[in-house]
């Protein structure tokens, strides 16, 4: 078991340019790499931009088949990639494949909706204008500076990596630096597709290179996924520098369970989002609020799966995994020890703990809302149960937070559900189900408040990493419009009987 493995990562980073990277269930060195100097980091940048300038020259058909042969690569190398994402980050090994499949599924979706996302529309233009046409394009930014969180090392790489590759542009990826082996694998898996050399590169390291990559004046876009701290600061560098910027930020995202919901489905949907990948998942349950007559019946039930819940170190037959970062450890552990110390009711299972970072799938009840658990995001395997009285109080607690990322109804009644959902406060609503929306890759995903700007996923997604421009072109061959110099005499009048009848 390793705890002091920030201690070290701070260490490596004052001044040592090697980054060791770690298993977190074990604690043994997997690989060192070299951290990116800013000096690198730059000339990364810039090889980019070049090789950026014949890529977006491509049809984005064309484009869509580098992304097609990279799909069919990554499904012959999935045993290879499973055991890297597995080794940096502790996850179980179907919560390994889900990483696969997911990928995949972006893959698929976005080089298939590419080129009509991408296409020229003709824009119908109104009656005064008739002798123009109008065209919206959809162009590439440049080079865009992608920087990606751990939870998910191949899923988040690739959600910004192949969307802005579709649109033309060249990318320098800063993945985090606790799993830089994945994204370094899927840098190769893009290499075997054979990806014209310097569209796709990586920077490794830790905050400071993302900084060097959000400072540098060679990114055109700054796409980050990570928390709301990290992503404020870049949100405000990148505002300095006029410099656009997609945000996908954290969430604490509430389950609301109506009185007459389906409870076991309910239940079972608490327990494996709040669980699965030790919840390190920016859309997993985190609070539960549930109508006064059902509570107890729903916690019951929420017990009851929690204890079947496979816990333990074999990675190929438990449910749940470890937790990927010592910080994380600590900051679980200390909001469950603030809960405690305030009133709450924390229910563990009994089962000893692996040896590792491995922390009980853990129910906490009896909360307030002075309990930092209430405040902030967790991201670890906790979920909080609370009882309201209706459904207007569940409303109310579910957008009582900063946060406005997933958000999940449960009820039989869907009219009602689909009621519901226009009064909370979040970028993705679940009705009756979890999670499921990152998995449907056709729909936008992404934040409403402090959860995010920009989206991902859809042809939203897709055009995040584009420029919009207009382009108007006059069709006929007049010498002077109406109302350039000299404006004739009559000129005046007829566009007073033009406005009558247009507007009138
Ligand atoms: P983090 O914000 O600490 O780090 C994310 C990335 O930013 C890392 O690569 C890190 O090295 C880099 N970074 C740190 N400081 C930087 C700086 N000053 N400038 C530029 N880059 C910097 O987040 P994390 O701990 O890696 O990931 C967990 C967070 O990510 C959670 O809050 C989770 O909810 C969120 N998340 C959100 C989504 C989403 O789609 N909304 C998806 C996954 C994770």
């Amino acid at each position: 078991m390793t705890l002091d493995r920030e201690t070290k990562l701070d260490q490596q980073l004052n001044g040592h340019p090697i980054l060791q990277c770690l298993n977190p269930a074990s604690g043994s060195v997997l690989k060192e790499l070299a951290i990116s100097s800013s000096e690198e980091v730059n000339e990364k940048v810039e090889i980019a931009r070049e090789a950026a300038a014949e890529w977006r020259q491509l049809s984005v058909r064309h484009r869509a088949k580098f992304i097609r042969k990279a799909q069919k690569v990554l499904v012959s190398r999935m045993d290879e990639v499973v055991e890297v994402v597995l080794s940096e980050t502790g996850k179980t090994e179907f919560d390994g494949i889900i990483e696969i499949l997911t990928t995949l599924e972006i893959m698929r979706f976005n080089r298939k909706m590419a080129p009509r996302a991408l296409a020229p529309e003709v824009r119908p233009l109104g009656l005064v204008v008739k002798n123009k046409r109008g065209w919206v394009h959809y162009r590439p930014h440049g080079v865009v500076g992608a920087i990606s969180p751990w939870n998910y090392p191949l899923i988040q790489p690739s959600i910004l990596v192949v969307p802005a590759l579709l649109a033309g542009n060249g990318i320098v990826l800063k993945p985090s630096e606790f799993t830089p082996l994945t994204a370094l694998k899927m840098k190769e898996i893009f290499d075997e597709a054979g990806m014209p050399e310097g569209v796709f590169q990586i920077v490794i390291g830790s905050g400071e290179v993302g900084k060097t990559l959000v400072e540098s004046s060679g990114t055109d876009l700054i796409a980050f996924t990570g928390s709301i701290n990290v992503g404020r600061k870049i949100a405000v560098s990148c505002a300095e520098q006029l410099k656009p910027v997609i945000l996908e930020l954290g969430g604490k995202d509430p389950l609301i369970v109506l009185r007459d919901a389906n409870l076991k489905r309910a239940a079972g949907a608490a327990v494996w989002s709040g669980f699965h990948n030790a919840g390190q998942t920016c859309i997993s349950v985190e609070r539960v609020y549930v109508e006064e007559p059902v509570v107890d019946e729903f916690i019951r039930l929420v017990t009851e799966m929690t204890e079947a819940v496979r816990t333990g170190d074999d990675q190929a037959v438990s449910d749940f995994g470890s937790m990927t970062t010592e910080t994380q450890f600590r900051k679980v552990m200390a909001q469950l020890d603030d809960a405690r110390s305030k009133g709450a009711n924390v229910l563990k299972q009994d089962e000893p703990q692996a040896e590792g970072m491995f922390i009980q799938p853990t129910i906490v009840t009896d909360t307030e809302v002075n309990m930092e658990l209430m405040k902030e995001e967790i991201f670890g395997p906790v979920i909080a149960i609370s009882r309201v009285r209706n459904e207007d109080e569940a409303i109310e607690q579910a957008n009582s937070m900063k946060f406005g990322l997933n958000a999940s109804i449960f009820t039989r009644d869907k009219r009602k559900a689909r009621r519901l959902a226009s009064r909370v406060q979040a970028g993705n609503i679940v009705i009756n189900d979890v999670e499921t929306n990152y998995l449907c890759v056709d729909v936008p995903f992404g934040g409403m408040k402090q959860s995010g700007i920009g989206r991902l996923h859809g042809i939203e997604g897709l055009r995040s990493f584009s420029q919009i421009q207009s382009v108007i072109e006059h069709r006929f061959g007049l010498n002077k419009e109406l109302w350039w110099f000299p404006v004739a005499n009559g000129t005046k009048k007829l566009f007073r009987v033009l406005i009558r009848i247009l507007y009138g």
